[in-house]
């Protein structure tokens, strides 16, 4: 058995529904605006091929975790996503709920002066997520997220620019996707601000639920 110089990290997991099994989360790739009506409300237009950014794996927040809120910024935002999570060669292993949590302040600031967005979306707690429902039927009704009771989100799948399938095509074109990996396929519109004591509620039609608090 091999010594490692420091301890080894426990390997993040996902809980999969209706069994004991959990998901090794490998990595977690995410689209940007892949709504166009989010993708106006973030200054951008048209069908531009969708790009990627990632987010470290042990950035999972488990099912009925809080949020820590995150250090460095004054502008925390939410994103409900639909999320892919595969399984052998890529293929897809079943659906999550997701929120894609930014620190909007400091992408904006990013955005502004052409730097990478690493410490905008890949932060520690970034990727609170749902149960992953095993089953390769995508996804096609609504999406939505509340803060405190209130809706700021709702969507529907289908109105995504790119598909699930355009979506992992287009990763696939970019990276060996694996089992592990999970992809976080976008927002619709009504990002804004969340703050310490809030409860944030997400869905998605016929894949689930998830909430938390943000402490
Ligand atoms: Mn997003």
């Amino acid at each position: 058995m091999t010594a490692f110089a420091v301890p080894i990290r426990p390997q993040p997991t996902v809980p999969v529904q209706g069994s004991d099994r959990p998901f090794p989360v490998r990595r977690i790739l995410c689209v940007g605006r892949n709504y166009a009506a989010h993708a106006r409300e973030m200054g951008a237009d048209g069908r531009d091929p969708p790009f990627f950014f990632s987010k470290p794996a042990d950035a999972v927040v488990p099912p009925g975790a809080d949020v820590p809120y995150p250090s460095a910024t004054a502008d925390l935002h939410h994103e409900i996503e639909l999320v892919v999570a595969l399984g052998e060669g890529g293929s897809i292993f079943g659906f999550a709920v997701g929120v894609d949590l930014t620190r909007r302040d400091l992408q904006n600031g990013f955005k502004a002066k052409g730097q990478p967005w690493d410490a905008a979306k890949g932060f520690d707690a970034s990727a609170p997520i749902s149960a992953i429902v095993p089953g390769a039927t995508i996804p096609a009704g609504r999406i939505a997220l509340s803060v405190n009771g209130a809706v700021k989100q709702a969507g529907q799948i289908a109105d995504m620019i790119w598909s699930v399938e355009e979506v992992l095509v287009e990763a696939g074109k970019l990276w060996k996707l694996e089992a592990g990996d999970l992809v976080f396929t976008g927002t619709p519109e009504g990002v804004g601000p969340i703050a310490r004591g809030d409860l944030v509620e997400g869905s998605v039609d016929g894949v689930g639920s998830l909430s938390f608090r943000v402490v």
